[in-house]
């Protein structure tokens, strides 16, 4: 199996870029983010309890993403799929512990970790941008968006140190066309 994560900050591109490689080399799409706003939208307890995190900015529990995401590795093999593309998923340590410990369980890993780069001041326009047509309220404000950028920074950087003690992280450039980045990606995951 090919599994990949796609890495960076709020608004650096891992959503329009995974559902392009997911496409490419038939991979199962997982992004919590797009989970947990489904879960919003069928107002499950799940979804009511993540939404008070997601609208302050801030990240969701562990125990609450963990959980949510067990199942879906079964997916790869109903659907008949090379492997898994994480789009901001894990954020944090815990959540990259996890992730690995489950993947054992089914006697695989994370072949490598795609990590995009985009400066902060770019990021801050990009999320406004699309919070003009996505709808998302976590997109509008930016205070929280400030806020998403401190727990990246905070929480979620340190989960390329952990991949990096394994020489897993590839760096990619996240400025230019989507199609210029999107060729970056794919060369880097053929060279696998
Ligand atoms: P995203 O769509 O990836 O930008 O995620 C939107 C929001 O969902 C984040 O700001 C977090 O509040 C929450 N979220 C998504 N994925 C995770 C995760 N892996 N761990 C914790 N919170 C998450």
């Amino acid at each position: 199996m090919i599994n990949i994560i796609l890495f960076g900050p709020p608004g650096s591109g891992k959503g329009t870029q995974a559902a392009m490689l997911k496409e490419h080399f038939n991979l199962l799409h997982i992004s919590t983010g797009d989970l947990l706003r489904a879960e919003i939208k069928n107002e499950t307890t799940l979804g009511m309890e993540a939404k008070k995190f997601m609208d302050a900015g801030q990240l969701v529990p562990d125990a609450i993403v963990i959980n949510m995401i067990g199942g879906t590795v079964d997916e790869v093999n109903q659907k008949n799929k090379s492997g898994i593309i994480f789009d901001g998923f894990p954020r944090t340590v815990a959540q990259a512990e996890a992730l690995d410990n489950l993947l054992a369980e089914k006697n695989t890993s994370i072949k490598c970790v795609l990590s995009l780069v985009v400066d902060e001041e770019e990021l801050t326009k990009r999320i406004l941008e699309r919070g003009k047509s996505s709808g998302r309220t976590d997109d509008q404000d930016e205070a929280t968006i400030k806020k998403r950028v401190l727990e990246y920074r905070t929480k979620t950087e340190p989960v390329a140190n952990y991949y990096a003690q394994h020489n897993l992280v590839k760096e990619i450039k996240g400025i230019g066309s989507i199609s210029e980045i999107f060729e970056a990606l794919k060369n880097a995951i053929e060279n696998l």
